[in-house]
């Protein structure tokens, strides 16, 4: 499922990415320019605009009713039944939608702060961007994000391995 979110949603076109959705954003585009990618690219459009249900026509769309990015981020998985990997989560890269490439935690030496490089071990490199991620402060806070999406422990789904699921907390 392919997503291009409204000007109004830029922070939730950040946590899609992050948990690895292909979310087109950009504060510059105008509704129009919108409608026309998600009709040529496929793509669910995610808005706050009202007028959509007279514009848009057969194709789809969400429309995203709260506020709270994170609340937006529970209407969503809700209403499409999205299914979140947790293979995929940090695959993207947050500030332009490119596919993150791992790279060898020594290519990562000097060219991020030494005390990120001391504790951290997994990084990967975004060659749209020319910048370098690592699953630190973005990986704790999704994972916060997911556990007030899914309350009651069911977060633990999407956060375990495949061996875990199922069985409970
Ligand atoms: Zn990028």
């Amino acid at each position: 499922m392919k997503f291009i979110a409204d000007r109004m949603l830029g922070k939730l076109a950040k946590l899609l990415r992050i948990l690895g959705f292909d979310t087109l954003y950009s504060n510059r585009i105008d509704f129009k320019e919108l409608l026309r990618v998600a009709r040529e690219k496929g793509r669910i459009i995610l808005t706050k605009n009202t007028l959509i249900k007279k514009k848009v026509g057969k194709h789809r769309f969400l429309f995203i009713n709260d506020n709270d990015p994170k609340k937006q981020l529970k209407e969503i998985i809700t209403n499409l039944s999205l299914e979140i990997e947790p293979d995929k989560i940090f695959t993207r890269c947050l500030l332009c939608n490119n596919k993150l490439k791992e790279i060898q935690r020594e290519d990562a030496g000097g060219k991020v702060p030494d005390y990120i490089f001391e504790s951290h071990r997994d990084f990967s490199f975004c060659d749209k961007c020319e910048r370098i991620f690592w699953k630190g402060t973005h990986h704790k806070h999704m994972l916060t994000v997911l556990k007030e999406c899914f309350p009651c422990g069911s977060h633990h789904r999407y956060v375990t391995t495949q061996a875990q699921s199922g069985k409970g907390t």
